[in-house]
């Protein structure tokens, strides 16, 4: 589903920058791994750079889906519209910062990325999605009404509402209690198996990532940046 090698990604400049390097990843359909380690080695970082988010300073490939369609020529030329295109089909991204539109309601937040792409509005998956995380009371509440955790929440239903093939949600938990957050992490390891996708899921909840036995992708700090590899 999901292959790399040589990601290298550089924040900040000189001697105040940091090097965010990943030699290796393999993601298979039905996978879902987590992103482990401290705050400020770079994991948000490295989402954004597989979420085509930014671009990188070195990278030998990267490519994704069934078909392989190779990211690395795109990226390297800095073909934004192709990218584009790329980030609204088939990547769902749920950013640290939530990134909800402040004017729609939830129930037309959700429905932006099917909208955008032509898909029928009603999907059973988004509905069931709503019913599990406890979103149909707020359907028709703007982002502005809702606590932060039913933002993380919401945020999460427009992430995989369009069923994309890579799911990359940053500390998507981070505000939701034990519950709600061992709920959410249910959904999206259910979703990524009965829809054949895959996630990256950065998360700072380890007694979590040990509960649904995810493989980890770990951070080494190294001098001047970290590095990131499969923890075995
Ligand atoms: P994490 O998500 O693991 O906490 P980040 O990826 O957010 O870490 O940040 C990694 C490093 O890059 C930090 O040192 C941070 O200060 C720096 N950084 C993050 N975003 C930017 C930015 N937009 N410009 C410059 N430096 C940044
Ligand atoms: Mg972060």
């Amino acid at each position: 589903m999901l292959s790399l090698r040589e990601l290298s990604i550089t924040r900040g400049q000189g001697a105040a920058g940091h090097a965010v390097h990943l030699p290796r990843l393999e993601l298979a359909t039905g996978e879902v791994m987590a992103v482990v380690g401290p705050s400020g080695c770079g994991k948000s970082t490295l989402l954004e750079a597989i979420g085509l988010l930014l671009t990188p300073t070195a990278l030998e490939r990267f490519t994704l889906g069934s078909e392989r369609t190779d990211l690395t020529a795109l990226l390297q030329a800095r073909n934004e519209r192709a990218l584009a295109e790329i980030r609204s089909r088939d990547l769902g991204f749920l950013l640290q910062s939530g990134g909800l539109l402040p004017f729609l309601s939830v129930r037309d937040n959700i429905a932006l990325p099917r909208r955008l792409l032509g898909m029928p509005i009603h999907s059973e998956r988004v509905a069931h999605a709503c019913d599990v995380l406890g979103l149909e009371p707020l359907l028709d509440k703007r982002p502005g009404a809702l606590s932060i955790g039913e933002r993380q929440r919401t945020a999460f239903v427009r992430a995989m509402a369009h069923e994309p093939r890579l799911l990359l949600a940053d500390e998507p938990t981070a505000a939701l209690d034990p519950q709600a957050g061992e709920r959410l992490f249910g959904l999206i390891v259910s979703l990524v198996q009965e829809l054949q996708m895959a996630a990256l899921v950065v998360s700072h909840d380890l007694a979590l990532v040990t509960h649904f036995q995810l493989p980890r992708l770990a951070a080494t700090l190294t001098p001047g940046g970290c590095r990131f590899a499969p923890d075995t």
